[in-house]
Parts: C-alpha cells; structure tokens; sequence
C-alpha cells in the first residue's frame, strides 16, 4: 500500500485547535471609562484572547459580534490603524487621568508576535510626555519592548502589572492553558525591573477555595517582592454568565467539590458577597506589609531617568 493511501486512510488521533486571526477596523482606540473606575481610558489593541483562561470574564465581548464565548480564544481580532487614531484621540486625555492598556484582552498574546498592534501603540507613547500608563499582562513577550518601555518612562508615569493568579505550575496551566508559566512572568518582572521599569504583580482574579489561601498569595507577595516588584493587589473573581459557562463545567471535570459552592455563590450575582470581598481586601492589606509591596498607581519620579545611569538591555 502507498505511502499517500496509508495517510489518507489513517484514522484521526487529535485535532488540534485552530485559531483564526482578522482585522477588525475600530472606530476609536481609546475608550472612556465609567466614573469610580481607578483609570480613566482603556485601550485593547486585540477582540479575543488566545490565552483562554476559564474564568475569562471579557468573554461577553464576543457576544457584541455574535459569537459563543468560546469563540473568545479562537478568533483573535487585531484592531486596524491602533497607532493613527491613538495619535488622533490622545489629545482627548486630560493632566493625570490614568491609561490602562490590557483591560479586556492581554495586549501581549500571541498575536502581537506578529502583528504588533501593542508595539505601534507603545510608540506612540514613546512621543509623549506627563501621560500615565499602565500595561497589564500574564506574558512575558513584554520583554521584547524594554527599550521602549525605558523610553516612555523617562517621560511619562509607567507601569507594568504582571497578573499571576498562582505559582502553582499545574494549576496555573488548568486555569490558563495557554498563557506563560508563572515563572516565566516572574523572570520578565525581574528584568523590567532591573531595566528601571516599575512593577506590580496582581493574582486577580482571586478564586474562593483555589487561589485564596493566605499561604498561596503570601508566596507569592514573596517571589514578587523577590523578583524586584513595587507593588501587589489583588481583586476577587466575578463571573458573569458568559463566564459561567466555560467556568462552571471547568469545576465540574477539575474540582467538582467546589461546584455547589460556586453555584450558589454565583446564581444571583456575578459578584462575590460583602464579607468575603472584605475579608480578602485585609488579607492582601497584610500580606501586601508584610513585604513591604504598594497597591495604588506608581507615582511620578521622573528623577529615577537619569539616562546615562540606566543600563541597555544586554546588561539585564
Ligand atoms: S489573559 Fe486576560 S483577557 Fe486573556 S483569556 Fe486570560 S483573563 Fe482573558
């Protein structure tokens, strides 16, 4: 039998997963937030996050389009012209209102290796001055833009919020199987760091029963700590129903223990209760002390850009 017939007759072992890439023409980059928000503008440079992580709760985006919530990981949407109309709308943003870039969507998926939609936009910045940004992420392809990173913090308030949920390498490939290990975001921490950028680590969102022990998160207030972060903060889950659906089965074949909990929890709210949000809030507080970390924005020390004093990327 041929070797082509031998193929063709092979019985299928596993297909692999497929994501679909497009373009996607935005009217605007820089989006208003509601009042009371801790940032003022948010940009996504993508629709749809590759990193799938099950409690995603940006999910619903995706239902704007018409699209199931799955759909989220496998159809990645780069936003057309991100440079140009940030270029147009950045004049909109007034004296010491925050931007917060990476809201509903990592803007260092895997997408951005080859589109770079999160790079055009961070050199835009690069022109400004007096802006205050901050990136969060869970990848550790930020360390492909340090230089310009240094370049926008000379001159502007920066900061770099690497989201760890746990330095559990297991659970932290259930959670979000697609999505650097945790320690390789915490490498990429220590070397913003040591470029002079300045980081936080936040474990959000922080899950009831799987990520919310106090020796979990004290841990890993530690390694941030140790791996050069300023700050840590850290916010509990909520699960609107978009986020339910890939969610609760996720418990059911992992952690069925936690089911009932969750369910009840979650049937009338997408938000956790008064006492636990509470309760988590002073548990951070302490953890946060005790290693000496910060929760609010950076602040503006233009002094620490001495130029000749910071030292090039070979060096880190
Ligand atoms: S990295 Fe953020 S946006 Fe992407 S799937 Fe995970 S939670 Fe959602």
């Amino acid at each position: 039998m041929g070797i082509a017939r031998l193929a063709a007759e092979g019985p299928l072992l596993e297909a692999k997963r497929k994501v679909q890439y497009f373009e996607i023409a935005a009217r605007s980059i820089l989006n208003r937030t509601k009042p009371n928000m801790p940032f003022h503008w948010t940009i996504n440079p993508y629709r749809g996050c590759e990193f799938g992580c099950k409690y995603c709760y940006a999910r619903y985006t995706h239902e704007f389009m018409e699209m199931a919530p799955a759909d989220f990981e496998d159809k990645i949407y780069a936003k057309s012209a991100a440079a140009l109309l940030l270029r147009q709308e950045v004049r909109k943003v007034r004296p010491k209102e925050h931007i917060a870039l990476g809201t509903a969507t990592d803007p260092y998926q895997p997408a951005e290796r080859r589109f770079e939609r999160t790079r055009s936009i961070l050199e835009v910045f690069a022109k400004e001055s007096g802006r205050y940004l901050g990136i969060t992420t869970k990848s550790d392809l930020v360390v492909r833009d340090v230089e310009l990173l240094r370049e926008i913090a000379r001159r502007n308030v920066l900061g770099v919020h690497m989201t760890i949920t746990t330095l559990d390498e297991k659970l932290a490939r259930m959670l979000e199987p697609r999505a650097p290990r945790p320690e390789l975001r915490l490498a990429a921490v220590e070397k913003l760091a040591k470029a002079g950028i300045r980081t936080a680590v936040f474990p959000n969102p922080i899950m009831p029963g799987l990520t919310d022990g106090e020796r979990q998160l004290d841990r890993l207030a530690k390694a941030a700590r140790d791996h050069g972060a300023e700050g840590f903060g850290g916010g509990p889950l909520f699960l609107m129903p978009s986020a339910q659906e890939v969610f609760l089965p996720f418990l059911e074949e992992n952690f069925p223990e936690l089911v009932e909990r969750y369910k009840k929890t979650f049937e009338t709210s997408a938000y956790l209760d008064k006492a636990y949000k509470d309760e988590l809030a002073s548990k951070v507080r302490r953890i946060r002390d005790r290693y000496g970390l910060v929760a609010g924005p950076m602040e503006y020390r233009p002094e620490i850009w001495v130029q000749e004093e910071q030292p090039t990327l070979f060096e880190l």
